[in-house]
């Protein structure tokens, strides 16, 4: 038995207020390489006060990003790399502020700028050659995990899979939950379900131990706080519990998998482009049949916030586009070697997986 060897963020800093510790974190980086910074920041904040509040110098770039409708590209990540390859040459670090969108451009940008070719060649395990340069997680929405994964999802031409290798996470993470509280309500909660889902699924699957538990039990109570608890809701003693669960969530996953929802999920982000938060959210809510309690659940936090759940959407799509995106999702072999075990070949088709796509 071979047991994974994580790689871990080396330094977390949480608590409300503390970007202002940035300028000083990053201090002692700034000697390293070209002597700059690059600043990835969602355009959300373009013109608030977080943008006046960036410890961004002179000779830092500071770039924009609208994460907003689309999902972060293999060619985008490209296009940015050779632009600032071009231009100042290689960077001391790069700090990524915004949700998993903009996090996950970061992590693919600091590993992009030292690896050569295209970001396609390496969407995978362990294809990314070379270490990247320094790299600061600043989270300002909580769920995904991504500010801890070991991977960074980028959608291609050909597919939608992370840069995943002991390179990828983050060097540095500020967990500053005052920077989430002006995300919309729908968005909180779809992105606040990617984080109670993953704990769901790293518990209803083979992999499961109790690093995994540990970690996925504290985020499932955290959860229930935020989102059926007295006080639940979007405020600031929320968003501090929020943004530990998803941590911890993503920290749960280190050990174990996905599952159905997210393999599903895919499929419909590849073929509709749906956000990932949503598309979790869709997806969830048709699989009682595997994950009765998770679900049951679900639909409570769904109610007590009126959410809007989109449903009857299967009737738009062609036969073609459900096929493809069964096939994405059936392509997904480890996380249901996950969920359903070794040999789900044997009970998993890709006519099982339509039937699930027909009843959203
Ligand atoms: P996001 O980054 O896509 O952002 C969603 C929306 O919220 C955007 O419109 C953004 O502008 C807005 N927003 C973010 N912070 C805000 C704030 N404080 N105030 C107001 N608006 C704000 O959202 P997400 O759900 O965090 O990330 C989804 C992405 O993460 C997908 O691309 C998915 O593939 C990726 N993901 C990665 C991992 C991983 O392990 N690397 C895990 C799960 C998801
Ligand atoms: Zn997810």
């Amino acid at each position: 038995m071979m047991y994974k060897n994580i790689r871990n963020i080396d330094k977390i800093v949480y608590g409300t207020g503390s970007f202002n510790q940035l300028d000083d974190i990053l201090k002692p980086i700034r000697t390293d390489n070209k002597n700059y910074f690059i600043f990835l920041v969602d355009d959300y904040f373009e013109d608030k006060k977080l943008s006046e509040k960036l410890p961004a110098k002179t000779a830092d770039l500071v770039y924009f990003i609208d994460a907003s409708h689309e999902e972060p590209k293999t060619d985008q990540v490209d296009q940015l790399r050779d632009e600032i390859l071009g231009g100042k040459g290689l960077p001391s670090g790069i700090v990524g502020i915004g949700g998993g969108s903009v996090m996950d451009i970061a992590k693919a940008l600091s590993l992009m700028v030292t690896n050569k070719g295209s970001s396609t060649l390496y969407q995978g395990l362990n294809l990314i050659r070379k270490p990247g340069v320094y790299s600061c997680g600043v989270p300002t929405i909580s769920g995904t995990g991504a500010e801890c994964s070991t991977t960074a999802v980028l959608t291609g031409p050909e597919k939608k899979l992370g840069l995943k290798c002991e390179w990828t996470p983050f060097n540095q993470l500020v967990l500053d939950p005052e920077l989430t509280l002006t995300v919309p309500k729908n968005q909180w909660f779809y992105t606040g379900m990617d984080c109670y889902i993953h704990c769901i699924e790293s518990e209803s699957g083979r992999l499961y131990n109790d690093f995994s538990k540990a970690y996925g039990d504290q985020a499932i109570t955290l959860c229930r706080q935020v989102f059926l608890g007295k006080n639940s809701g979007l405020n600031i003693k929320n968003s501090e519990k929020l943004m530990v669960a998803s941590l911890f969530g993503g920290l749960s996953l280190s050990y174990s998998e996905v599952g159905i929802c997210h393999a599903l999920s895919y499929g419909l982000s590849y073929v509709f482009g749906t956000r990932h938060g949503i598309a979790n959210c869709i997806t969830f809510n048709q699989l009682a049949d595997y994950y009765p309690q998770g679900v049951k659940e679900f639909k409570q936090m769904v109610e007590k916030h009126h959410i809007d759940i989109p449903l009857n959407l299967a009737k738009d799509w062609s036969a073609e586009q459900v096929t493809k995106m069964a096939e994405i999702a059936y392509a997904l072999s480890h996380m249901w070697d996950h969920a359903i075990g070794k040999n789900w070949k044997e009970k998993v088709s890709l006519d099982m997986i339509k039937e699930l796509y027909y009843r959203m």
